[in-house]
């Protein structure tokens, strides 16, 4: 093609003609075609820049194109590029001793997957296997992944199309102080009342049925629901209490998101199998997987471990992760993080909420925030409906249109707009992004009662 308007037409005629795309009416969408995009920025075939509050699917935590991170990959492309997961490969073996070393207490051996919904579907078959026992319990407003086993645990909208799913899969409420199940006006209570509905749940399903609770440390896509003080630890004791697996779900939480290696540091508990996918790598390769206790990983000592993939521990996708693992080191992304948090998200957000009638509420961690979009803060009702589409969507929608067209990308979920950009946005870049988000919630204000 010459012209790049042509070049343009093309893409798109063959995405439109050719393209399946993940959770889409075909017929009703027109993707924008990314042609650049480097640390916080990228830009679409129409010239625009936006600078990207949504880190795409909340993984590109090291920023676009590294030049490290791309250095690592071209430099193993040259040399290995596919071996089975039957062999031994040093950039798996470093990967997984690099994993090992960021994890928690004992958790020592990784299995390796392409993406996080393959993590959950083997943490759970794990669980069971090692429990000897079916259920798993998860969370209404969690998501786990779109596999069979990863959507029946799914506590959202995006499982019901797949109901009856696969069955032995419970779910129960946890914290969410600002739309509390429990009736609750305080952290401490949200945290007790959550407990006690997790220990009623468990006594009536039966403990010694339950192979494992599985749980994001911090809701993500549902919410960024951060959990009180002490309901992990809590969730921690009830498992040791009737011998249950704790699974916490690091796939959109871990690798630097939470200006932690793993969310579930914050709180200082150590789970059993850890689900990372995503920031393992910023998704520049296919990569996730599970991190496993030694008590777990001794149930398959001298027994087959009844799973595999081909690419379990591809070596491009384990290079890339030994390298982004040293990226995060050496530039101190974590600790980045946590002060950008501190001197210009948080106190932004805080601004923003007083300042804008649609805003109930701002909670979050790390470069992971939700502004939750009100009709009124009196009674808190959302600005659209649960899951709402189409028109009644739309005040959600003008809202996306708005930051985008003063060059903001967002990540926009229900009621609320998620602050998720790369964990290497600057101090500046970020004032930046929150001027815009301010600007564009002039839009949601019109629509408060
Ligand atoms: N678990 C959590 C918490 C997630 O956020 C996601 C993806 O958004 C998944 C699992 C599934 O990961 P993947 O899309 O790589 O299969």
């Amino acid at each position: 093609p010459s012209s790049p308007a042509q070049r343009v037409r093309s893409v798109t005629d063959d995405d439109r003609a050719h393209v399946f795309h993940s959770w889409s009416a075909q017929a009703q969408i027109s993707p924008p075609e990314i042609t650049w995009a480097e640390g916080s920025r990228f830009e679409t075939a129409d010239g625009t820049r936006y600078l990207d509050f949504s880190s795409q699917l909340v993984n590109v935590n090291i920023g676009y194109q590294h030049p490290k991170l791309v250095e690592a990959i071209q430099r193993q492309a040259g040399r290995l590029l596919t071996v089975s997961p039957a062999f031994a490969n040093d950039m798996r073996s470093e990967a997984a001793r690099l994993i090992a070393e960021v994890a928690p207490g004992d958790l020592d051996s990784v299995f390796f997957t392409n993406g996080g919904a393959e993590a959950t579907e083997n943490a759970m078959r794990m669980a069971r296997l090692h429990t000897g026992r079916q259920k798993v319990l998860t969370t209404y407003r969690s998501y786990h992944g779109a596999t069979a086993g990863a959507i029946a645990a799914t506590g959202e909208p995006r499982r019901w199309p797949s109901e009856p799913s696969v069955p032995g899969i419970v779910h129960f409420w946890g914290p969410y102080l600002y739309r509390s199940a429990f009736h609750a006006s305080t952290e401490d209570e949200e945290r007790d009342r959550a407990l006690q509905h997790l220990r009623d749940t468990i006594m009536v399903e039966g403990p010694q049925t339950i192979a494992a609770i599985m749980l994001e440390s911090v809701v993500g896509t549902n919410g960024v629901l951060v959990p009180p003080p002490g309901y992990l630890a809590g969730v921690r004791e009830i498992c040791d209490e009737h011998g249950i697996v704790f699974i916490a779900d690091e796939v959109m939480a871990g690798f630097g998101r939470c200006g932690e290696w793993f969310a579930i540091d914050r709180w200082e508990v150590t789970p059993d199998l850890i689900c990372f996918a995503k920031g393992v790598n910023s998704g520049y390769v296919p990569l996730g997987g599970v991190v496993i206790s030694r008590a777990i990983a001794d149930t398959f000592a001298d027994r087959p471990y009844p799973g595999g993939l081909t690419y379990s521990g591809h070596p491009l996708a384990c290079a890339s992760a030994v390298a982004s693992i040293g990226i995060f080191r050496e530039e101190g992304i974590l600790e980045h993080v946590r002060g950008v948090e501190e001197t210009v998200l948080r106190p932004g957000l805080e601004a923003i909420a007083a300042r804008h009638p649609s805003v109930g509420e701002v909670r979050g961690v790390g470069f992971m925030y939700a502004v939750e979009l009100v009709r009124s803060r009196v009674s808190r009702e959302p600005l659209v409906p649960f899951n709402a589409s189409g028109e009644a969507a739309a005040p959600m929608a003008e809202f996306a249109a708005e930051c985008k067209r003063l060059g903001l990308w967002p990540f926009v979920h229900f009621n609320r707009t998620h602050v998720v950009p790369p964990c290497t946005t600057t101090a500046d870049e970020m004032r930046e992004g929150l001027e815009k988000l301010d600007a564009a919630l002039e839009v949601t204000d019109r629509h408060t009662a």
